[in-house]
């Protein structure tokens, strides 16, 4: 029997200490959680997907009466972006939420179990780590690489 551990790094940002382009990305998230459609959990989740080449794909939470039916902000950017431009890396992915009448989450909302596993095949399409910016009120949350979020992930 041998007993492993898995470290897990990430870095905490000051939303005013990012560099330009996360900056930009983190305001596209937060941008994207006004197109929510979330009458339902009244939690409004904006992404904002970075594709090699520059371009930038938002997408936001769309919930349903039939709760299974709803797709994440997550989702919703990366398969609109994979659809829109198949050939494209994705980069970097920002993820940014509100709740209700608060305002933004105090603390970074990182991706359900499934956007996870999304993001892992994107990652592995892209073939290098991918960006992640996860915002919050009292920190944005850096994570290099979807292992950050999803290690012993399932791979095909
Ligand atoms: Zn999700």
């Amino acid at each position: 029997m041998e007993q492993k551990s898995i470290t897990i790094n990430y870095t905490e940002w000051q939303e005013e200490e990012l560099e330009p382009l996360w900056h930009l990305l983190v305001a596209a998230a937060k941008a994207a959680t006004e197109t929510a459609y979330a009458p339902y959990s009244h939690f409004f989740v904006g992404a904002a997907v970075l594709l090699e080449g520059g371009e930038v794909v938002c997408g936001s939470n769309q919930e349903n009466g039939a709760f299974g039916a709803g797709t994440c902000a997550e989702r919703t950017a990366l398969f609109y972006a994979q659809a829109h431009y198949p050939a494209r890396a994705v980069r970097a992915i920002a993820i940014a939420a509100r709740s209700g009448e608060d305002g933004f989450t105090e603390e970074p909302v990182p991706p359900c179990g499934i956007c996870r596993q999304v993001l892992s095949e994107v990652q592995q399409r892209a073939g290098k780590p991918l960006h992640i910016l996860l915002y919050g009120k009292r920190c944005v949350c850096q994570i290099e690489g979807i292992e950050g979020l999803l290690p012993l992930g399932f791979k095909l």
